[in-house]
């Protein structure tokens, strides 16, 4: 949602009791220089994934309202929704093969990312560990040490 003026004073909102689980202003990402910029994220949207753009607007529009007491006198700029089947890691037998390692043949070109190959489903934390690998990787060619701080979380496992 696109709102008119600043309805969410706060970076994130979740929710209990309602449909709406988490609010994320996206404003300055999004570099939105008038309003506010709100994203609600739901998972396990099985049922709402194909729903229409309408009814989604019907549903959390007035939830908004009341959760959120300055949207009750604010314009609504634009409302739209992005479906982002691939959201959860629902592997099938062979996947990992497919997952690349942070090493590349090419000179100087090293890979991270949640769906590369980490030894973890393709999360936040995969994230996490592919930067750090592709870090020990760069690191290694460079012939610089590691710095302990950025591998702590592999001693801790
Ligand atoms: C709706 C949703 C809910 C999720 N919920 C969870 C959850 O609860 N728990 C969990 O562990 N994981 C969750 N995930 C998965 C998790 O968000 C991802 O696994 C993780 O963020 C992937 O991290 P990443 O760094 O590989 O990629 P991203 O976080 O996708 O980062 C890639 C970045 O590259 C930028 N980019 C792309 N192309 C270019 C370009 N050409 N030039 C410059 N920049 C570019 C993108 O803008 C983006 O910022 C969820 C994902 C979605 C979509």
């Amino acid at each position: 949602m696109v709102y008119d003026r600043k309805v969410l004073t706060r970076p994130f909102l979740t929710a209990l009791g309602t449909p709406v689980q988490w609010v994320f202003d996206r404003t300055e990402a999004s570099g939105l220089r008038e309003g506010q910029y709100l994203a609600l994220s739901q998972s396990a949207a099985q049922d709402e994934i194909d729903e229409p753009v309408a009814a989604l607007r019907e549903r959390y529009l007035p939830e908004l309202e009341r959760l959120l007491p300055l949207t009750r006198g604010a314009e609504v700029r634009d409302f739209f929704v992005t479906r982002e089947r691939t959201a959860t890691f629902a592997p099938t037998p062979g996947v990992g093969r497919l997952r690349p390692g942070a090493r590349t043949k090419a000179s100087g070109l090293y890979l991270a990312g949640a769906w590369v190959a980490t030894g973890w489903p393709a999360t936040m934390e995969s994230a996490v560990r592919s930067g750090v690998g592709a870090a020990d990787a760069v690191l290694g060619a460079l012939g610089r040490p590691r710095p302990r701080r950025l591998f702590e979380f592999e001693e801790a496992a």
